[in-house]
């Protein structure tokens, strides 16, 4: 409790007012000045809170309508526009993808597609494949002719680039042999006498 004339918070301090709310009286510190009059520190600043909790729920409020249209419309207007700019770029996007299309078209018409260029290896591998055995097939019938006890026909060959075929004499052994079996990728292609079954390996 305050003595009479002394600050309710100062027993030491006059007092040189009193909180226009509560009553309390005052020291010069403990006074809080303001426009309307002097409270005390806790009056002071309930008053204060209270004008910005007014002040905060004022501009919530009143200007609530004022808020929205301002962050609506610029929403609406900006999709908008996006739309109209969409709209306007639309015949140059459909344009560019048309052109891309026929670019694209004509770029695999210029140019070999990616899959035939893939197929040619083992296209070339099948062709490779296909010489070896009409090679084997010439070879099986130089064995047939020695087999039947002719000899062989040595203008038979295996087709270009094989060069002529080797003839080879050993007592009894006949043996016909590819002079450049490296051609089909094998070390020795030959027939001999003793088998109408040519080898190659
Ligand atoms: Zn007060
Ligand atoms: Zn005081």
């Amino acid at each position: 409790m305050s003595q009479p004339g002394f600050c309710f918070n100062h027993p030491g301090g006059r007092a040189i007012g009193a909180c226009m709310n509560c009553g309390v009286l005052l020291c010069g510190m403990c006074s809080r000045f303001a426009e309307d009059g002097t409270r005390c520190e806790r009056c002071s600043d309930a008053h204060e809170n209270a004008q910005l909790v007014r002040a905060q729920a004022e501009s919530l409020n009143k200007p609530a309508s004022n808020v929205i249209t301002k962050v609506t419309t610029p929403e609406i207007s900006e999709s908008a526009e996006n739309v109209a700019a969409f709209l306007t770029w639309l015949p140059w996007i459909a344009m560019v993808l048309v052109l891309g299309g026929i670019g694209t078209s004509l770029y695999f018409y210029a140019n070999p597609s990616p899959v035939a260029v893939q197929e040619s290896p083992s296209r070339a591998r099948e062709e490779a494949a296909t010489a070896l055995l009409q090679c084997l097939q010439v070879f099986r019938q130089l064995g047939e002719q020695m087999a039947a006890g002719q000899e062989p026909d040595m203008s038979l060959r295996c087709a270009p680039p094989s060069g002529p075929n080797r003839l080879e004499r050993d007592e009894d052994t006949l043996r016909v042999s590819h002079t450049d079996p490296q051609l089909y990728g094998l070390e020795t292609i030959f027939v001999t006498n003793l088998d109408p079954e040519p080898v190659s390996e």
